[in-house]
């Protein structure tokens, strides 16, 4: 959720995540099982995989793998897993099944996923690793000097923002030159700094050299392997994560046909549809705003005067009675909405027509919280009218700190 993220961008690689990402709904995530596809087809080694989607087809899997370890993983669009229970070391056929069955039709909280979790419809059952080493190793854009950043650690197989933030010195990173391409030195100079030896460091350079083809051929915006291990004395791709580039989808229709809508939340989903900017938030007062700037603003007056924000959403500039009928039902999808705050600036649109879209959205949705709505700019005069004639609950502010304070009250008596 880049939009409600501020601070200093420039040194911490450890908050590239952060602010280097795009918005969610930008992007489209592949599992880890789908990015090892692409991994091998790149010839990068992985361990032999087989994802299953029953308890039966992990048997299934674990025999047709061969060997004595197997590992078990919950396939869902977040990292974090191990911690959580969703990576599972099983040593014979009866763990394969029990762990497989313990995690199908669960819902997979992590670090990275909030409360409610993800869905997991399918389990990754791949071959065991000894491991002797775990190494970071990601690409993503550094957006402030426009290129392709590497970054790696010798602290693989942790948490890299935990490792940013307490021991950056542990954090290597090259920038990739767009026109000269990902170059043997800036490889060479990562795996001396991650104490590679020996012909481990021609595998290196092979394996990152494969990974920045991966991120231009394929219109990634995030590559991560986390960790990149030394098994037996070679690298392994033992976790795989690549985020692709939404826009770029008309081109990538191999990677297209791998989108798994149930792991995507299923309100941003239908905002994208409708070509609204949404992001769900924790609060419970809704905002409705146009333009993305004026919503970060509403979120912060709402935050100063005590509430929290129950989502993002920017109508955008063209805002129609229909796109706000469109939007009051998103918000109210959402259950935990107490009160809903509408501001809407009216340069391009008027005032007039955006109050009467929320009186028709109101009416037509039937919203039982309060709505509370600050129209200023053209035709806000008559906009006010229009709603205090209205048999409608709706509350007019007269500012944005007013209709704040407003919705904080709203949603404080809603929550008695
Ligand atoms: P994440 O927690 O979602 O990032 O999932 P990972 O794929 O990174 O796995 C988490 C951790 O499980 C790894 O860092 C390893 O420590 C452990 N793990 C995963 N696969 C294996 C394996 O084949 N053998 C061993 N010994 N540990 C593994
Ligand atoms: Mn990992």
């Amino acid at each position: 959720m880049t939009a409600v993220q501020s601070g200093d961008r420039s040194t911490i690689p450890g908050e590239y995540r952060l602010f280097f990402q795009p918005e969610s709904q930008d992007l489209m995530n592949l599992h880890e099982y789908q990015s090892k596809e692409v991994f091998r087809e790149f010839g990068i080694p992985v361990p032999a995989g087989r994802a299953a989607k029953s308890a039966e087809e992990a048997v299934a899997a674990a025999q047709s793998l061969g060997g004595k370890l197997w590992v078990v993983k919950a396939q869902v669009h977040a990292g974090g897993r191990g911690k959580a229970g969703g990576v599972k070391l099983a040593r014979d056929l009866d763990a394969v099944r029990a762990a497989t069955a313990d995690m199908l039709g669960q819902r997979l909280v992590t670090k990275q996923t909030g409360p409610e979790g993800l869905p997991i419809e399918t389990v990754y059952v791949e071959s065991g690793s000894a491991i002797e080493r775990e190494i970071y190793l990601s690409l993503t854009l550094n957006r402030e000097r426009g290129r392709v950043a590497v970054i790696a650690s010798a602290a693989g197989g942790m948490d890299i923002e935990e490792v940013a933030a307490h021991t950056p010195e542990q954090i290597l990173r090259v920038d990739i030159h767009p026109a000269a391409g990902l170059q043997g030195y800036q490889c060479r100079k990562l795996a001396f700094g991650l104490g590679l030896k020996g012909p481990q460091i021609g595998k290196f350079q092979s394996i990152l050299m494969a990974l920045y083809r991966i991120y231009q051929e394929r219109d990634a915006a995030l590559i991560e392997v986390n960790p990149l291990i030394v098994s037996n004395g070679e690298l392994v791709a033992l976790d795989a994560k690549i985020n692709i580039d939404a826009n770029a989808m008309f081109r990538q229709k191999a990677l297209a046909a791998m989108r798994d809508p149930s792991q995507e939340d299923p309100i941003e989903r239908a905002a994208s549809e409708h070509d609204l900017n949404y992001v769900s938030l924790d609060g419970d007062i809704a905002c409705m705003v146009n333009g993305a700037g004026l919503a970060m603003a509403t979120m912060d007056l709402i935050k100063l005067h005590g509430g929290n924000p129950a989502n993002f959403l920017d109508v955008g500039g063209g805002a129609t009675a229909e796109r706000v009928t469109a939007a009051f039902k998103l918000i109210l999808s959402n259950k935990k909405v107490r009160a809903i705050l509408v501001n809407i600036f009216g340069g391009i649109v008027r005032c007039d027509l955006i109050a009467e879209g929320v009186m028709i959205a109101v009416k037509q949705v039937g919203v039982a919280v309060p709505v509370i709505v600050r129209l200023e700019g053209t035709n806000a005069e008559q906009a006010r009218e229009m709603l205090a004639h209205s048999a409608l609950a709706i509350t007019p502010a007269t500012d944005l700190t007013d209709a704040a304070k407003k919705a904080v009250a709203f949603a404080a008596n809603g929550r008695k």
